[in-house]
Protein backbone atom coordinates (compact mmCIF):
# COMPACT_ATOMS: atom_id res chain seq x y z
CA UNK A 1 0.00 0.00 0.00
CA UNK A 2 1.34 3.91 -0.73
CA UNK A 3 1.74 5.89 1.97
CA UNK A 4 -1.30 7.97 2.19
CA UNK A 5 -0.93 11.52 0.98
CA UNK A 6 0.23 14.42 2.95
CA UNK A 7 -1.93 17.18 2.34
CA UNK A 8 -0.92 20.67 1.92
CA UNK A 9 -2.15 24.61 1.86
CA UNK A 10 -2.68 26.63 -0.95
CA UNK A 11 -1.28 30.12 -0.17
CA UNK A 12 -0.86 32.73 -2.89
CA UNK A 13 -1.21 30.49 -5.95
CA UNK A 14 1.29 27.99 -4.87
CA UNK A 15 0.79 24.17 -2.64
CA UNK A 16 2.77 24.63 0.09
CA UNK A 17 3.56 21.62 2.22
CA UNK A 18 2.81 22.01 6.06
CA UNK A 19 5.80 21.96 8.51
CA UNK A 20 3.28 21.64 11.19
CA UNK A 21 3.83 18.14 13.38
CA UNK A 22 0.11 17.80 14.91
CA UNK A 23 -1.71 15.27 12.39
CA UNK A 24 -5.11 13.72 12.00
CA UNK A 25 -5.18 10.96 10.06
CA UNK A 26 -8.58 11.51 7.12
CA UNK A 27 -10.15 7.94 7.07
CA UNK A 28 -12.67 6.38 4.34
CA UNK A 29 -15.50 5.72 6.71
CA UNK A 30 -16.93 2.34 4.76
CA UNK A 31 -13.62 0.90 5.47
CA UNK A 32 -12.23 2.53 8.74
CA UNK A 33 -8.67 3.04 6.40
CA UNK A 34 -6.78 5.87 6.04
CA UNK A 35 -6.61 7.57 2.68
CA UNK A 36 -4.75 10.97 3.52
CA UNK A 37 -2.84 13.05 6.85
CA UNK A 38 -4.14 15.92 7.50
CA UNK A 39 -1.69 18.39 8.80
CA UNK A 40 -3.31 21.18 11.33
CA UNK A 41 -1.38 24.12 10.56
CA UNK A 42 0.90 26.28 12.22
CA UNK A 43 0.09 29.48 13.49
CA UNK A 44 2.70 31.26 10.97
CA UNK A 45 1.04 29.41 8.31
CA UNK A 46 -2.55 30.52 9.39
CA UNK A 47 -1.57 33.99 9.20
CA UNK A 48 0.57 33.64 5.69
CA UNK A 49 -3.07 32.45 4.06
CA UNK A 50 -4.63 35.72 5.53
CA UNK A 51 -1.56 37.98 4.10
CA UNK A 52 -1.88 36.32 1.19
CA UNK A 53 -5.42 37.44 0.67
CA UNK A 54 -5.21 41.06 2.09
CA UNK A 55 -1.87 41.25 -0.35
CA UNK A 56 -4.31 40.13 -3.46
CA UNK A 57 -6.87 42.17 -2.07
CA UNK A 58 -6.32 45.89 -3.85
CA UNK A 59 -5.54 44.71 -7.05
CA UNK A 60 -8.71 42.13 -7.38
CA UNK A 61 -11.37 44.88 -6.11
CA UNK A 62 -9.99 47.19 -8.54
CA UNK A 63 -10.89 44.64 -10.95
CA UNK A 64 -13.83 45.12 -13.46
CA UNK A 65 -17.08 42.74 -12.38
CA UNK A 66 -16.94 41.12 -15.70
CA UNK A 67 -13.02 40.05 -15.34
CA UNK A 68 -13.71 39.33 -11.97
CA UNK A 69 -16.48 36.60 -13.21
CA UNK A 70 -14.28 34.85 -15.98
CA UNK A 71 -12.22 32.64 -13.49
CA UNK A 72 -15.83 31.51 -12.34
CA UNK A 73 -17.04 30.91 -16.16
CA UNK A 74 -13.91 28.66 -16.46
CA UNK A 75 -14.56 27.23 -13.23
CA UNK A 76 -17.92 26.20 -13.66
CA UNK A 77 -16.40 24.14 -17.33
CA UNK A 78 -13.55 22.97 -14.35
CA UNK A 79 -15.97 21.20 -12.52
CA UNK A 80 -17.56 19.93 -15.14
CA UNK A 81 -15.14 17.76 -16.56
CA UNK A 82 -13.91 16.42 -13.41
CA UNK A 83 -17.36 15.92 -11.47
CA UNK A 84 -16.46 12.18 -11.59
CA UNK A 85 -13.75 12.50 -9.96
CA UNK A 86 -14.92 15.27 -7.01
CA UNK A 87 -17.87 13.15 -6.76
CA UNK A 88 -16.07 10.16 -6.03
CA UNK A 89 -14.09 12.11 -3.66
CA UNK A 90 -16.72 13.14 -1.60
CA UNK A 91 -17.54 9.25 -1.26
CA UNK A 92 -14.36 8.43 0.14
CA UNK A 93 -14.03 10.98 2.67
CA UNK A 94 -17.56 11.42 3.61
CA UNK A 95 -19.12 7.64 3.00
CA UNK A 96 -22.40 9.01 1.55
CA UNK A 97 -23.59 7.38 -1.89
CA UNK A 98 -21.76 8.51 -5.37
CA UNK A 99 -25.39 9.44 -6.14
CA UNK A 100 -25.34 11.93 -2.95
CA UNK A 101 -21.98 13.46 -3.60
CA UNK A 102 -23.18 14.04 -7.61
CA UNK A 103 -26.11 15.81 -6.11
CA UNK A 104 -23.80 18.04 -3.60
CA UNK A 105 -20.99 18.54 -6.77
CA UNK A 106 -23.65 19.95 -8.48
CA UNK A 107 -24.87 22.19 -6.02
CA UNK A 108 -21.40 23.56 -5.89
CA UNK A 109 -21.62 24.08 -9.27
CA UNK A 110 -24.79 25.67 -9.43
CA UNK A 111 -23.54 28.17 -6.89
CA UNK A 112 -20.01 29.50 -8.93
CA UNK A 113 -23.03 29.68 -11.90
CA UNK A 114 -25.24 32.08 -10.21
CA UNK A 115 -21.95 34.06 -8.44
CA UNK A 116 -20.82 34.43 -12.01
CA UNK A 117 -23.88 36.77 -12.64
CA UNK A 118 -21.90 39.19 -10.55
CA UNK A 119 -22.20 42.25 -12.79
CA UNK A 120 -25.84 41.83 -12.38
CA UNK A 121 -25.96 41.46 -8.76
CA UNK A 122 -23.42 43.49 -7.24
CA UNK A 123 -25.30 46.71 -9.39
CA UNK A 124 -26.29 49.76 -7.18
CA UNK A 125 -28.89 52.04 -7.17
CA UNK A 126 -29.15 55.74 -9.01
CA UNK A 127 -32.06 58.30 -8.50
CA UNK A 128 -31.72 61.52 -10.16
CA UNK A 129 -33.36 64.92 -8.81
CA UNK A 130 -33.59 63.83 -5.11
CA UNK A 131 -33.61 67.13 -4.39
CA UNK A 132 -33.28 69.97 -7.32
CA UNK A 133 -29.57 69.57 -9.36
CA UNK A 134 -28.45 66.40 -6.80
CA UNK A 135 -28.50 63.14 -7.79
CA UNK A 136 -27.42 59.78 -6.01
CA UNK A 137 -26.25 57.12 -6.81
CA UNK A 138 -25.60 54.03 -4.52
CA UNK A 139 -22.36 51.29 -5.10
CA UNK A 140 -21.83 48.00 -3.40
CA UNK A 141 -18.51 47.70 -2.30
CA UNK A 142 -16.01 44.53 -1.11
CA UNK A 143 -14.64 44.67 2.01
CA UNK A 144 -11.47 43.08 2.37
CA UNK A 145 -10.66 39.35 3.54
CA UNK A 146 -13.30 36.91 4.73
CA UNK A 147 -13.06 33.15 5.77
CA UNK A 148 -15.39 29.92 5.84
CA UNK A 149 -15.07 27.05 8.19
CA UNK A 150 -16.99 23.97 7.18
CA UNK A 151 -18.55 21.25 8.51
CA UNK A 152 -17.29 17.50 7.55
CA UNK A 153 -20.88 16.43 5.71
CA UNK A 154 -20.70 18.71 2.52
CA UNK A 155 -17.27 18.98 2.12
CA UNK A 156 -17.67 20.30 -1.38
CA UNK A 157 -20.71 22.36 -1.22
CA UNK A 158 -20.79 24.33 2.03
CA UNK A 159 -17.69 26.22 1.58
CA UNK A 160 -19.03 27.47 -1.97
CA UNK A 161 -22.51 28.49 -0.50
CA UNK A 162 -19.90 31.58 -0.10
CA UNK A 163 -17.04 31.39 -1.55
CA UNK A 164 -18.24 32.26 -5.22
CA UNK A 165 -19.93 35.27 -4.13
CA UNK A 166 -16.94 36.59 -1.72
CA UNK A 167 -14.75 36.25 -4.83
CA UNK A 168 -17.07 37.78 -7.41
CA UNK A 169 -17.69 40.85 -5.24
CA UNK A 170 -14.16 41.66 -5.20
CA UNK A 171 -13.02 39.96 -1.86
CA UNK A 172 -10.65 37.69 -1.09
CA UNK A 173 -10.62 34.79 0.75
CA UNK A 174 -9.55 31.79 2.89
CA UNK A 175 -11.07 28.57 3.15
CA UNK A 176 -10.63 26.03 6.35
CA UNK A 177 -12.90 22.96 5.59
CA UNK A 178 -13.16 20.03 7.95
CA UNK A 179 -10.32 18.13 8.92
CA UNK A 180 -12.47 14.84 8.99
CA UNK A 181 -12.89 15.52 4.94
CA UNK A 182 -10.23 18.01 4.08
CA UNK A 183 -9.93 16.21 0.31
CA UNK A 184 -12.97 17.98 -1.47
CA UNK A 185 -11.58 21.44 -1.05
CA UNK A 186 -8.07 20.06 -1.93
CA UNK A 187 -9.34 19.05 -5.53
CA UNK A 188 -10.98 22.04 -5.85
CA UNK A 189 -8.19 24.10 -5.71
CA UNK A 190 -6.60 22.10 -8.14
CA UNK A 191 -8.89 22.94 -10.53
CA UNK A 192 -8.70 26.63 -8.98
CA UNK A 193 -5.07 26.72 -9.91
CA UNK A 194 -6.35 26.54 -13.57
CA UNK A 195 -9.31 29.09 -13.54
CA UNK A 196 -7.20 32.28 -13.22
CA UNK A 197 -7.71 33.68 -10.23
CA UNK A 198 -4.69 35.60 -9.14
CA UNK A 199 -2.43 34.30 -6.65
CA UNK A 200 -3.76 35.34 -3.50
CA UNK A 201 -7.24 35.71 -4.03
CA UNK A 202 -8.56 32.28 -2.70
CA UNK A 203 -6.38 30.35 -0.23
CA UNK A 204 -6.95 26.92 1.81
CA UNK A 205 -5.45 25.79 4.79
CA UNK A 206 -5.98 23.14 7.02
CA UNK A 207 -6.81 22.97 10.44
CA UNK A 208 -9.42 22.09 13.34
CA UNK A 209 -10.19 24.47 16.04
CA UNK A 210 -7.47 26.32 17.11
CA UNK A 211 -6.88 27.53 13.31
CA UNK A 212 -10.61 28.53 13.09
CA UNK A 213 -9.92 30.62 16.07
CA UNK A 214 -6.58 32.03 14.74
CA UNK A 215 -8.62 32.57 11.67
CA UNK A 216 -11.61 34.25 13.62
CA UNK A 217 -9.63 36.39 15.94
CA UNK A 218 -7.25 37.60 12.87
CA UNK A 219 -7.31 41.39 12.89
CA UNK A 220 -7.09 41.48 8.61
CA UNK A 221 -10.41 39.19 8.49
CA UNK A 222 -13.44 41.62 7.73
CA UNK A 223 -16.20 38.54 8.24
CA UNK A 224 -16.91 35.05 8.92
CA UNK A 225 -19.04 32.52 6.75
CA UNK A 226 -19.47 29.43 9.57
CA UNK A 227 -20.97 26.49 9.15
CA UNK A 228 -21.20 23.41 11.43
CA UNK A 229 -23.07 22.72 14.77
CA UNK A 230 -24.87 25.05 17.06
CA UNK A 231 -22.74 25.60 20.04
CA UNK A 232 -19.43 25.90 18.10
CA UNK A 233 -21.68 28.65 15.47
CA UNK A 234 -22.71 30.52 18.62
CA UNK A 235 -18.87 31.05 19.89
CA UNK A 236 -17.90 31.48 16.21
CA UNK A 237 -20.10 34.35 16.31
CA UNK A 238 -19.64 35.91 19.58
CA UNK A 239 -15.98 35.42 18.77
CA UNK A 240 -16.24 37.22 15.51
CA UNK A 241 -18.79 39.91 16.25
CA UNK A 242 -16.93 40.58 19.45
CA UNK A 243 -14.02 41.61 17.44
CA UNK A 244 -15.86 43.62 14.89
CA UNK A 245 -16.16 41.66 12.43
CA UNK A 246 -19.27 40.31 10.14
CA UNK A 247 -20.17 36.92 11.12
CA UNK A 248 -23.02 34.38 9.47
CA UNK A 249 -23.07 31.07 11.64
CA UNK A 250 -25.15 28.68 10.56
CA UNK A 251 -26.02 25.88 13.70
CA UNK A 252 -27.72 22.11 13.83
CA UNK A 253 -30.51 20.98 13.14
CA UNK A 254 -34.05 19.16 14.30
CA UNK A 255 -36.23 19.10 11.26
CA UNK A 256 -39.92 17.65 11.73
CA UNK A 257 -41.89 16.33 9.19
CA UNK A 258 -45.29 16.51 9.59
CA UNK A 259 -48.11 14.00 8.51
CA UNK A 260 -51.27 14.74 7.66
CA UNK A 261 -54.45 11.77 7.14
CA UNK A 262 -54.52 12.88 3.82
CA UNK A 263 -50.94 12.64 2.62
CA UNK A 264 -50.78 10.76 -0.59
CA UNK A 265 -48.45 7.78 1.10
CA UNK A 266 -46.79 5.99 -2.14
CA UNK A 267 -45.31 9.48 -2.90
CA UNK A 268 -44.75 10.75 0.80
CA UNK A 269 -42.62 7.33 2.25
CA UNK A 270 -39.85 7.19 -0.43
CA UNK A 271 -39.54 11.16 -0.37
CA UNK A 272 -39.15 10.84 3.96
CA UNK A 273 -36.95 7.78 4.16
CA UNK A 274 -34.85 9.93 1.34
CA UNK A 275 -34.59 12.84 3.72
CA UNK A 276 -34.14 10.57 6.90
CA UNK A 277 -31.69 8.07 5.65
CA UNK A 278 -30.04 10.47 2.94
CA UNK A 279 -25.84 10.81 3.65
CA UNK A 280 -26.54 8.19 6.71
CA UNK A 281 -29.03 10.93 8.19
CA UNK A 282 -25.73 13.44 8.43
CA UNK A 283 -27.65 16.43 6.52
CA UNK A 284 -28.69 19.62 8.34
CA UNK A 285 -32.11 19.36 6.16
CA UNK A 286 -32.52 15.52 7.26
CA UNK A 287 -36.01 14.23 8.30
CA UNK A 288 -35.58 13.71 12.08
CA UNK A 289 -38.93 13.80 13.85
CA UNK A 290 -41.84 12.73 12.04
CA UNK A 291 -45.53 13.45 13.62
CA UNK A 292 -48.35 11.87 12.24
CA UNK A 293 -51.53 13.75 12.87
CA UNK A 294 -54.78 11.82 13.61
CA UNK A 295 -55.68 8.52 11.39
CA UNK A 296 -52.29 8.55 9.81
CA UNK A 297 -50.19 7.06 12.76
CA UNK A 298 -50.90 3.46 12.07
CA UNK A 299 -50.65 2.95 7.94
CA UNK A 300 -47.98 5.29 8.18
CA UNK A 301 -46.03 3.09 10.97
CA UNK A 302 -46.82 -0.04 9.21
CA UNK A 303 -45.02 1.12 5.51
CA UNK A 304 -42.16 2.77 7.13
CA UNK A 305 -41.26 -0.33 9.00
CA UNK A 306 -41.80 -1.96 5.41
CA UNK A 307 -39.46 0.74 3.69
CA UNK A 308 -37.14 1.21 6.37
CA UNK A 309 -36.14 -2.57 6.60
CA UNK A 310 -35.51 -1.91 2.45
CA UNK A 311 -32.17 -0.10 2.59
CA UNK A 312 -29.42 -1.67 1.80
CA UNK A 313 -26.53 -0.07 4.05
CA UNK A 314 -22.96 -0.23 2.38
CA UNK A 315 -20.15 1.21 0.79
CA UNK A 316 -21.65 4.44 -0.95
CA UNK A 317 -18.98 3.51 -4.11
CA UNK A 318 -20.99 0.30 -4.59
CA UNK A 319 -24.21 1.11 -7.26
CA UNK A 320 -26.16 -0.85 -4.91
CA UNK A 321 -25.93 0.76 -1.50
CA UNK A 322 -29.06 3.31 -0.69
CA UNK A 323 -26.93 4.00 2.37
CA UNK A 324 -23.27 4.93 3.29
CA UNK A 325 -21.61 4.99 7.06
CA UNK A 326 -21.51 7.65 9.01
CA UNK A 327 -18.80 9.70 9.36
CA UNK A 328 -16.76 7.88 12.42
CA UNK A 329 -16.45 5.58 15.11
CA UNK A 330 -17.38 8.73 17.60
CA UNK A 331 -20.24 9.87 15.47
CA UNK A 332 -21.71 5.55 15.37
CA UNK A 333 -21.30 6.20 19.22
CA UNK A 334 -23.06 8.88 19.78
CA UNK A 335 -25.66 7.63 17.74
CA UNK A 336 -25.99 4.54 19.44
CA UNK A 337 -25.94 6.52 23.14
CA UNK A 338 -28.82 8.28 21.69
CA UNK A 339 -30.93 5.47 20.70
CA UNK A 340 -30.34 3.72 24.28
CA UNK A 341 -31.16 7.35 25.96
CA UNK A 342 -34.64 7.51 24.41
CA UNK A 343 -35.68 3.71 25.69
CA UNK A 344 -34.62 4.81 28.91
CA UNK A 345 -37.00 7.31 28.05
CA UNK A 346 -39.85 5.44 26.85
CA UNK A 347 -39.61 4.98 23.65
CA UNK A 348 -40.43 1.68 21.51
CA UNK A 349 -37.54 0.78 19.16
CA UNK A 350 -39.34 -0.56 16.16
CA UNK A 351 -36.70 -0.38 13.28
CA UNK A 352 -32.86 -1.38 14.94
CA UNK A 353 -30.29 -0.17 13.06
CA UNK A 354 -28.00 -0.60 15.58
CA UNK A 355 -26.18 -4.52 14.77
CA UNK A 356 -26.39 -3.80 11.35
CA UNK A 357 -23.02 -5.33 9.69
CA UNK A 358 -21.91 -4.74 5.65
CA UNK A 359 -20.25 -7.70 3.72
CA UNK A 360 -16.37 -6.94 3.08
CA UNK A 361 -16.45 -3.98 4.66
CA UNK A 362 -16.12 -5.28 8.96
CA UNK A 363 -14.41 -1.64 9.53
CA UNK A 364 -16.62 0.67 8.57
CA UNK A 365 -18.77 2.81 10.68
CA UNK A 366 -21.94 1.49 10.33
CA UNK A 367 -25.43 2.32 11.54
CA UNK A 368 -28.86 1.04 9.88
CA UNK A 369 -32.27 2.88 9.38
CA UNK A 370 -33.66 3.03 13.43
CA UNK A 371 -37.45 4.16 13.69
CA UNK A 372 -38.63 5.27 17.33
CA UNK A 373 -42.16 4.87 18.11
CA UNK A 374 -43.81 6.65 21.02
CA UNK A 375 -41.77 9.59 21.24
CA UNK A 376 -42.93 12.31 22.89
CA UNK A 377 -41.50 15.96 22.39
CA UNK A 378 -40.36 16.82 25.99
CA UNK A 379 -37.92 13.34 25.57
CA UNK A 380 -33.81 14.17 24.27
CA UNK A 381 -34.22 12.31 20.92
CA UNK A 382 -37.17 14.91 20.34
CA UNK A 383 -35.47 17.86 20.97
CA UNK A 384 -31.43 17.05 20.63
CA UNK A 385 -29.86 16.89 17.38
CA UNK A 386 -28.34 13.20 16.41
CA UNK A 387 -26.93 13.75 12.92
CA UNK A 388 -27.44 10.05 12.08
CA UNK A 389 -30.18 7.75 9.95
CA UNK A 390 -32.94 7.63 13.07
CA UNK A 391 -36.61 8.41 13.16
CA UNK A 392 -38.09 9.57 16.07
CA UNK A 393 -42.10 8.99 15.55
CA UNK A 394 -44.36 11.22 17.66
CA UNK A 395 -48.20 11.62 17.34
CA UNK A 396 -50.56 14.70 17.36
CA UNK A 397 -54.15 14.54 17.08
CA UNK A 398 -54.74 17.95 15.25
CA UNK A 399 -52.49 19.87 12.83
CA UNK A 400 -51.87 22.84 15.42
CA UNK A 401 -51.08 20.19 18.39
CA UNK A 402 -48.54 19.27 15.39
CA UNK A 403 -47.29 22.63 14.86
CA UNK A 404 -46.78 23.17 18.64
CA UNK A 405 -44.79 19.98 18.71
CA UNK A 406 -42.47 21.29 15.60
CA UNK A 407 -42.03 24.94 17.43
CA UNK A 408 -41.23 23.48 20.66
CA UNK A 409 -37.89 22.29 19.14
CA UNK A 410 -34.90 24.87 20.12
CA UNK A 411 -33.72 24.18 16.28
CA UNK A 412 -35.77 26.16 13.52
CA UNK A 413 -33.68 25.11 10.14
CA UNK A 414 -36.57 23.52 8.18
CA UNK A 415 -39.61 21.65 8.44
CA UNK A 416 -42.04 19.89 6.10
CA UNK A 417 -45.39 19.00 6.00
CA UNK A 418 -47.64 16.20 3.41
CA UNK A 419 -50.63 16.38 2.76
CA UNK A 420 -52.85 17.09 -0.28
CA UNK A 421 -54.83 20.08 1.36
CA UNK A 422 -53.65 23.52 0.23
CA UNK A 423 -55.33 25.07 3.04
CA UNK A 424 -53.54 23.20 5.69
CA UNK A 425 -49.79 23.35 4.01
CA UNK A 426 -50.78 27.32 4.06
CA UNK A 427 -51.45 26.79 7.70
CA UNK A 428 -48.15 25.01 8.13
CA UNK A 429 -46.26 27.35 6.28
CA UNK A 430 -47.26 29.98 8.15
CA UNK A 431 -47.07 29.31 11.53
CA UNK A 432 -43.80 27.37 11.45
CA UNK A 433 -40.47 29.74 12.54
CA UNK A 434 -38.23 27.56 10.26
CA UNK A 435 -35.62 29.19 7.55
CA UNK A 436 -37.36 26.68 4.88
CA UNK A 437 -40.40 25.15 4.88
CA UNK A 438 -41.15 21.87 2.20
CA UNK A 439 -44.76 20.97 0.93
CA UNK A 440 -44.64 17.63 0.02
CA UNK A 441 -40.54 18.30 -0.20
CA UNK A 442 -38.56 16.23 2.36
CA UNK A 443 -35.46 18.41 2.28
CA UNK A 444 -36.26 21.30 1.70
CA UNK A 445 -33.09 22.78 0.51
CA UNK A 446 -33.09 26.11 -1.37
CA UNK A 447 -31.50 26.48 -5.16
CA UNK A 448 -28.48 28.66 -5.18
CA UNK A 449 -30.63 31.61 -6.11
CA UNK A 450 -32.61 31.64 -2.74
CA UNK A 451 -31.25 32.32 0.51
CA UNK A 452 -30.36 29.64 2.98
CA UNK A 453 -30.51 29.29 6.51
CA UNK A 454 -32.48 28.46 9.93
CA UNK A 455 -33.84 30.16 12.40
CA UNK A 456 -33.23 29.87 16.58
CA UNK A 457 -30.36 28.16 17.83
CA UNK A 458 -29.87 26.72 13.83
CA UNK A 459 -28.46 30.07 12.84
CA UNK A 460 -26.34 33.27 14.33
CA UNK A 461 -26.42 35.82 12.38
CA UNK A 462 -28.96 37.90 9.99
CA UNK A 463 -27.27 37.97 6.61
CA UNK A 464 -28.17 34.00 4.68
CA UNK A 465 -26.11 32.43 2.51
CA UNK A 466 -26.38 31.66 -1.47
CA UNK A 467 -27.85 34.31 -4.40
CA UNK A 468 -28.11 37.71 -4.71
CA UNK A 469 -28.33 37.72 0.04
CA UNK A 470 -25.32 36.72 0.36
CA UNK A 471 -23.77 39.43 -1.85
CA UNK A 472 -25.58 41.44 1.11
CA UNK A 473 -22.63 40.03 3.29
CA UNK A 474 -19.95 40.29 1.19
CA UNK A 475 -20.09 44.13 0.14
CA UNK A 476 -21.14 47.08 2.17
CA UNK A 477 -23.17 49.98 0.10
CA UNK A 478 -21.72 53.75 -0.43
CA UNK A 479 -23.78 56.35 -1.22
CA UNK A 480 -22.43 59.43 -3.32
CA UNK A 481 -24.58 62.53 -3.75
CA UNK A 482 -23.89 64.78 -6.40
CA UNK A 483 -24.35 68.54 -7.11
CA UNK A 484 -22.54 69.82 -10.18
CA UNK A 485 -22.77 74.20 -10.62
CA UNK A 486 -25.15 74.69 -12.94
CA UNK A 487 -23.95 76.25 -16.20
CA UNK A 488 -24.31 79.85 -15.96
CA UNK A 489 -25.42 80.67 -19.65
CA UNK A 490 -28.03 77.96 -19.49
CA UNK A 491 -27.02 76.44 -23.03
CA UNK A 492 -26.50 73.01 -23.37
CA UNK A 493 -23.11 71.47 -23.06
CA UNK A 494 -22.87 70.05 -26.39
CA UNK A 495 -24.50 73.36 -28.15
P1 LIG B 1 -18.43 21.06 14.06
O1 LIG B 1 -19.14 22.18 14.72
O2 LIG B 1 -17.85 20.01 14.92
O3 LIG B 1 -17.22 21.60 13.15
C1 LIG B 1 -17.44 22.55 12.13
C2 LIG B 1 -16.15 23.31 11.87
O4 LIG B 1 -15.80 24.07 13.04
C3 LIG B 1 -14.95 22.42 11.56
O5 LIG B 1 -14.23 23.02 10.51
C4 LIG B 1 -14.16 22.42 12.86
O6 LIG B 1 -12.77 22.23 12.63
C5 LIG B 1 -14.45 23.80 13.41
N1 LIG B 1 -14.42 23.90 14.88
C6 LIG B 1 -14.61 22.92 15.79
N2 LIG B 1 -14.58 23.44 17.03
C7 LIG B 1 -14.38 24.76 16.91
C8 LIG B 1 -14.26 25.84 17.83
N3 LIG B 1 -14.38 25.66 19.15
N4 LIG B 1 -14.06 27.08 17.34
C9 LIG B 1 -13.99 27.30 16.00
N5 LIG B 1 -14.10 26.31 15.09
C10 LIG B 1 -14.28 25.06 15.53
O7 LIG B 1 -19.47 20.43 13.00
P2 LIG B 1 -19.33 19.10 12.15
O8 LIG B 1 -19.49 17.93 13.06
O9 LIG B 1 -18.15 19.17 11.27
O10 LIG B 1 -20.61 19.22 11.19
C11 LIG B 1 -21.88 18.75 11.54
C12 LIG B 1 -22.74 19.87 12.08
O11 LIG B 1 -22.89 20.88 11.08
C13 LIG B 1 -24.15 19.41 12.40
O12 LIG B 1 -24.54 20.02 13.61
C14 LIG B 1 -24.98 19.94 11.23
O13 LIG B 1 -26.34 20.17 11.52
C15 LIG B 1 -24.27 21.23 10.96
N6 LIG B 1 -24.55 21.72 9.62
C16 LIG B 1 -25.38 22.78 9.50
C17 LIG B 1 -25.71 23.27 8.26
C18 LIG B 1 -26.65 24.43 8.12
O14 LIG B 1 -26.83 24.93 7.03
N7 LIG B 1 -27.26 24.91 9.19
C19 LIG B 1 -25.17 22.68 7.10
C20 LIG B 1 -24.31 21.59 7.25
C21 LIG B 1 -24.00 21.12 8.53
Amino acid sequence: MPEPAVLRNWIAGEWVASSSSDRLDVTDPATGATIATVPLATKDEVHAAVQAAADAYPAWRATPAVDRARPLFKLQSLIRDHFEDLARTVTEENGKTLDESRGEVLRTLENVEVAAGIPSLQSGEFSSDIARGIDETSVLEPLGVFVQIGPFNFPSMVPWWFAPYALATGNTYVIKPSPQTPLSQSRLMDLIAQAGFPPGVINLVHGARDQSEALCAHPDVAGVSFVGSSPVARHVYATATGAGKRAQCQGGAKNYLVVLPDAVLDAALPNICGSTFGCAGQRCLAGSAIVTVGDAHDEFRRRLIEASQAFTVGNGLDPATDMGPVISQAARQSILDAIEQALADGAELIVDGREVEVDGHPDGYWVGPTVLDNVTPDMAVAREEIFGPVISLLHADTLPQAIEMVESSPFGNASSIYTSSGGAAREFAQAVNTGSVGVNVGVAAPMAFFPFAGRKQSFYGDIHGQGREVVRFFTDPKVVITRWPERSDGRDPWD
